[in-house]
């Protein structure tokens, strides 16, 4: 007789029978006596048998169903009783961790609730009780856990009805630490106060948003605020094309001239560069803010400066804004000085959160997949299992990405 163990995938068995019929029937019991679960004694006899019933992992596409002959043992040590455990098999379940851990798993990845109830011959309802018991588990391992040193905070919208999340992603381990539903302070508030060791928190990288900020400083106060270099990128060219916008509506709409216009200067060729400068010259004070921009995005792109540097780089940064207050790029000047600071305190970091961006659209591809979440704790649990605690991340880069004008 076999040792079955290794190829079912439950330790200690021994197969008694086979039968296929409309599945695959096998009859098992164990073939070796456990220790005592009370007192860890050998001395044990049996005392009765029981048989137990289990579904366990598929095989092809028939369910695998364990008779299994159970022992009650009795301890002559410590005189007392009990049941054969069985790795894999929880007392009292009608079906094995694998074959619930293949439920969850299929589901999480999009099978429906109906399929599942076919091919695994259990109710709709206790895939759904499996898919919860396990996100549950999960959700038990994510509480308390510490804040994260690099923070990233940013907005990604949920549903219509109701409308946007707010993701904190841990920048240095390069996965997402939570996403809570709502983006304004009372909304977060009580997430926010609940986290553990906010002190933790060193660096909280944003978009250029006062709330967050305002955010920031009440519940992380011992942190440098730093502006995100992907928004404030954006930003810029966002001011950038309404003021073209205003001095030729007609050159605006023009692909060949947008793809010239939202690339990064020194991505253009010679002959690119001299036709957008032929466009240019009809339009002398779009010219001079075009040059203005270039230049404001050479010096939002500095990372990783040392203080020396950063400083020394500061006049340029202050010398420009002075120009723009003046120009018809005016409002983009007053939101640069007044996230100065944070601005400067980029240059002295590397991270963005142009990997919150990549996480974002991997999070639309499971709500997509999941054809939309009604519940946001599953949403949440779901991105945290995908984005955060056990996924695989790909890191993305902020040079990675299509520059963001239009
Ligand atoms: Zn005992």
């Amino acid at each position: 007789m076999s040792h079955a163990g290794t190829i079912i995938g439950i330790p200690g068995l021994e197969v008694v029978r086979v039968k296929r019929r409309r599945g695959v029937e096998v009859w098992a019991q164990p073939y070796r006596r456990p220790p005592c679960a009370h007192c860890q004694g050998h001395d044990l006899r049996i005392k009765a048998t029981y048989r137990r019933t289990v579904k366990h992992t598929r095989q092809g596409n028939q369910v695998l169903t364990l008779h299994l002959r159970v022992p009650k043992y009795h301890c002559r040590g410590c005189r007392r009783y009990f049941r054969h455990p069985f790795a894999g098999i929880r007392p009292r379940y009608r079906s094995s961790e694998a074959y619930r851990m293949e439920v969850y798993e299929a589901h999480d990845g999009g099978v429906t609730l109906r399929k599942l109830s076919q091919t695994h011959q259990i109710s709709a309802a206790t895939v759904e009780r499996w898919y919860q018991h396990h996100l549950g588990r999960k959700r038990s391992e994510m509480s308390n856990r510490p804040c994260p040193r690099i923070l990233g905070i940013d907005e990604h919208f949920f549903t219509r009805k109701k409308g946007y999340a707010t993701t904190f992603v841990d920048l240095r381990k390069h996965r997402v630490f939570d996403v809570k539903l709502g983006r304004s302070e009372p909304s977060l508030r009580p997430y926010l106060k609940g986290l553990r060791d906010r002190g933790n928190v060193q660096v909280v990288v944003m978009d250029l948003s006062e709330t967050y900020r305002s955010i920031a400083r009440q519940y992380f106060p011992g942190a440098t605020i730093v502006a995100d270099r992907f928004h404030v990128v954006r930003l810029i060219n966002q001011h950038f094309l309404k003021v073209w916008q205003q001095h030729d509506p007609e050159g605006r709409r023009n692909r060949g001239l947008i793809s010239l216009m939202r690339r990064h200067q020194w991505n253009l060729s010679d002959e690119q560069h001299a036709n957008l400068m032929h466009y240019l010259a009809t339009y002398p004070v779009l010219q001079q803010l075009y040059v203005a921009k270039q230049r404001l995005v050479r010096l939002m792109l500095l990372k990783t400066l040392t203080a020396k540097r950063a400083r020394k780089k500061l006049p340029q940064l202050l010398e420009l804004m002075d120009q723009l207050r003046d120009s018809p790029l005016r409002a983009l000047a007053k939101t640069l000085t007044s996230w100065l600071e944070p601005i400067v305190a980029m240059w002295r970091f590397s991270k963005s959160n142009g990997i919150t961006e990549g996480f974002h659209n991997k999070m639309e591809m499971i709500s997509r997949r999941a054809y939309g979440f009604r519940n946001f704790e599953n949403y949440r649990l779901r991105v945290l299992t995908h984005c955060g605690w056990d996924g695989i991340i790909n890191r993305v880069r902020m040079d990675a990405h299509p520059p963001f004008m239009g």
